[in-house]
């Protein structure tokens, strides 16, 4: 019998960030980024090299809506945002994050 001691593990250093949504966290890269720019617009950050505050959401409908109903936005990036903005990020939302959803479609407007 073989006893082996030397087991090295290898903890890759994996950046976790919160979503705003549903509160899991999660590793980064599987979050999507809205950073707040100088020009106080919200704006998804693709790349999440934006510069400005920012805050992740899941790639998931639910979490955006989630996170940008209430005031969860403004509390996180620490100012107050429009209904536009909010509306913008929401219709990138639907537009990306939509899967196979069945339903009614909702019209705003
Ligand atoms: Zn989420």
């Amino acid at each position: 019998m073989k006893s082996t001691s030397s087991s090295s593990h290898r903890t890759r250093h994996v950046p976790q960030r919160t979503c705003l949504g549903c509160r899991q966290i999660k590793a980064k890269r599987e979050l999507i980024r809205i950073v707040n720019t100088p020009g106080g617009n919200l704006e998804v950050d693709i790349t999440g090299k934006k510069a400005g505050r920012g805050t992740y959401l899941c790639p998931i409908l639910e979490c955006w809506e989630a996170g940008l109903k209430g005031n969860r936005l403004d509390y996180a990036l620490r100012t107050s945002f429009n209904q536009e903005s909010r509306q913008q990020l929401m219709q990138y939302a639907e537009e990306h994050l939509r899967g196979a959803a069945s339903g009614p479609g909702k019209k705003t407007g």
